[in-house]
């Protein structure tokens, strides 16, 4: 069984970060690693309150995890602030994709320090870097309303090192959810039809943990976000009129 890392924060709630990952690693059948950056009091409305770990502590479980398994594939999720990041950047392993989680959807800070500490310090060590259009606005201090916008995005953000950008269009409307993709040095769209539903707790961290999923089986890259591509839909077009909680409810796995 291939060996995949989820290097992330806990959602006590289960519908995101080391949770959901987890879940998304069993679905696709890979054994699941884990490095805890933070800890998380959080359900489907909200987070109360968040702690993270110290660096040195992360460095160990990164220790303990890289010695003993073959990790195929790593991913990051919540890293809480700029020393859980540097600890993850000096130790990352290979074939590492990064979701750069700064603010939940419910207004919570996930990220303590300067967004463009992800593009400094982990961009030299990303394969795939996953932000969504809020992030990515945050990233590079700019909208990114057209087409010509998000095209120039990727590329730019493709320069900070990672090989493939996905610029995740959730956030954005229409009855297509697109994603602009720098992949093989040029650009690219994931299409999907638009699945209409309060129940989009998580979907960043599943979608990058599928991806880490599916480079854990070997797969080439484009084939793999593609895969995650579709499994992120079918979560939410299943788990759509679910209710779960008061609030925004988790994908299916
Ligand atoms: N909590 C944790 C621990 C996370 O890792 C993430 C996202 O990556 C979130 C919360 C945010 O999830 P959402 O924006 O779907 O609420």
């Amino acid at each position: 069984m291939p060996v995949a890392l989820t290097i992330a924060g806990s959602d006590s709630g289960g519908g995101a970060g080391i949770q959901a990952d987890l879940l998304t690693f069993a679905a696709h059948r890979v054994h699941g690693t884990t490095v805890v950056t933070a800890l998380t009091a959080q359900n489907t409305v909200g987070v109360s309150a968040s702690l993270t770990v110290p660096p040195d502590f992360i460095t160990a479980q990164l220790d303990a995890v890289t010695a003993d398994f073959p990790v195929a594939a790593a991913k990051t999720g919540m890293l809480g602030g700029p020393e859980q990041l540097a600890a993850v950047a000096a130790g990352a392993p290979a074939n590492l994709v990064v979701d750069p989680v700064l603010v939940a959807t419910s207004g919570a800070r996930l990220y303590t320090g300067d967004p463009r500490d992800y593009l400094r310090l982990l961009g030299p060590v990303t394969t795939v870097f996953t932000p969504n259009l809020p992030e990515a606005e945050l990233l590079l201090g700019r909208p990114l309303s057209t087409r010509a916008d998000r095209e120039e995005a990727v590329r730019e953000l493709a320069r900070h090192g990672p090989r493939v950008v996905v610029l995740k269009g959730g956030h954005d409307s229409g009855d297509e959810a697109v994603d602009v993709c720098w992949l093989e040095g040029r650009v690219t769209d994931l299409r999907a039809r638009r699945i209409t539903t309060g129940n989009t707790h998580g979907t960043g961290c599943t979608f990058s943990a599928a991806v880490t999923a599916r480079l854990a089986h070997g797969d080439h890259v484009g084939a793999a976000l593609a895969a995650a591509k579709r499994y992120v839909t079918a979560g939410l077009r299943a788990a759509a009129t679910r209710r779960l909680g008061a609030g925004a409810g988790p994908l299916d796995h």
